[in-house]
């Protein structure tokens, strides 16, 4: 078990590509397009998970923005994109960023309320 201070967005990328639940100690596998199990999800403070709504929303706004644009679902050409569609990728990219972080807060929370935080 590494310390928690090591934790970082690649981790938990790590984690749910394994699907296996981020939260410090837990080993609770996860289905597809969970961030974590259901009783350390309940441990996220309320706001926070709005947080991690609201962007995971708004990334899937801009998929289907690109998906209007282009007249194609889910594919994303990169050599022929019009700057308009060019535009909706690096917003696409940002997006996913800043949902990554708020997952991370989100999982750093559960940790924190869950109590197998290691000491500092
Ligand atoms: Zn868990």
């Amino acid at each position: 078990m590494s310390a928690r201070t090591d934790y970082d967005v690649a981790a938990m990328l790590a984690d749910l590509r394994a699907y296996t639940c981020p939260v410090l100690g837990c080993e609770a596998a996860l289905r597809s397009g969970r961030l974590m199990c259901s009783a350390h999800w309940r441990r996220v403070a309320p706001e926070l998970r709005s947080e991690v709504f609201e962007h995971a929303r708004r990334q899937t706004r801009i998929a289907r923005a690109y998906d209007r644009s282009s007249g194609r679902s889910g594919v994303v050409d990169h050599v022929n994109a019009t700057p308009d569609q060019r535009r909706l990728i690096a917003e696409w990219v940002q997006a996913e960023q800043d949902l990554h972080e708020v997952q991370l807060r989100a999982v750093l929370c559960a940790d924190e309320r869950s109590g197998r935080r290691p000491a500092a």
